[in-house]
């Protein structure tokens, strides 16, 4: 088991690891119960974390998450209410309905 990285939220960490386990490597999250206890330990250590079941998959699994990161994000239009919302938010800013999968 070796970490490869630590996601800013919980729901950022499922999907890492959901695309790790589909690129064929055996990813988990850790720590993700810690969110429910944030405020009571440092904020640093309550963030979820992604690790590989195998640690000769750290590098690709480095790689992937990367290259998940760089990709650019494009705008998207809100399907509740029509609005055009800039590429980097995951919620309408609007009316708040979650971005379109
Ligand atoms: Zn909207």
């Amino acid at each position: 088991m070796k970490r490869v990285t630590v996601a800013p939220n919980l729901a950022l960490a499922t999907f890492w690891a959901d695309v790790l386990t589909q690129a064929g490597i055996g990813a988990t999250v850790q720590r993700a119960w810690a969110s429910s206890i944030a405020g009571e330990i440092p904020p640093d250590q309550a963030l979820p974390e992604i690790w590989v079941r195998d640690d000769a998959d750290l590098d690709a699994a480095r790689r992937l998450l990367e290259d998940l990161r760089r990709t650019p994000q494009h705008d998207w239009v809100c399907r509740t209410c029509g609005e055009r919302v800039e590429g980097g938010f995951e919620q309408c800013w609007n009316c708040g309905a979650p971005m379109p999968r």
